[in-house]
């Protein structure tokens, strides 16, 4: 069965200014489009065809590199999307609250520490990947991924269940931003879904 590009979960101009109409216009319409269609050929005629995303995501390492570059970039994308948020539907000035904040200040110190590691973890990427916020085990943790691997890949240097993730590539801020990676970097925290972040954290 072919994959299908999923609808935004909200307009292309839902996360202005923060995130620009146009970077989301090609963002999603182009780039994530890419990535499903080139997995769809990746798997064609194939004993992957059959297969779930989530299981090609789990063996990508073990399948192919087509697969690992588009299985990853179409299960990153999708995760991205649902990940954020506009300030009306629970961005900006929205923190965690809860289990998940009690666990996040466990594991960074603070809210405001958790952000500067996080920032950090995306601006230190060297070229292209993603930034993710992890639990294994009931242990939060900070991880960074190259290209479109994820941390659910059986070639993930730091396993884990992904809560958060933050596409770092220049695709998904040059527009607005151009070289200043740090500063898409603290602008995002405007828009990120939180109760989202926290579903999953309780899923986990
Ligand atoms: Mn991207």
């Amino acid at each position: 069965m072919a994959f299908t590009l999923p609808p935004l979960p909200y307009a292309h101009d839902a996360l202005e200014p923060h995130i620009d109409t146009l970077t989301m216009q090609i963002h999603h319409g182009k780039h994530h489009q890419a990535y499903v269609d080139n997995l769809n050929k990746a798997i064609a005629g194939t004993e992957h065809e059959s297969k779930t995303l989530a299981q090609l995501v789990a063996h990508a390492g073990a399948i192919s590199i087509p697969v690992r570059n588009n299985g990853g970039g179409h299960w990153n994308h999708t995760f991205f999307w649902e990940s954020l948020g506009s300030p009306a539907s629970g961005g900006t000035g929205v923190v965690p609250t809860g289990k998940l904040a009690d666990a996040i200040t466990a594991a960074f110190g603070s809210f405001d520490e958790f952000k500067t590691k996080f920032a950090a973890g995306g601006a230190g990427r060297f070229g292209s990947g993603w930034v993710w916020l992890i639990v294994n085990e009931g242990k939060l943790a900070i991880s960074s991924t190259p290209n479109q691997d994820n941390p659910l890949m059986d070639v993930a240097e730091e396993k884990g269940t992904p809560l958060l993730g933050v596409d770092v590539w220049e695709h998904a801020y040059y527009l607005k931003y151009q070289n200043k990676r740090p500063d898409y970097l603290a602008a995002i925290w405007n828009v990120i879904n939180w109760s989202k972040v926290a579903e999953r954290f309780e899923a986990a």
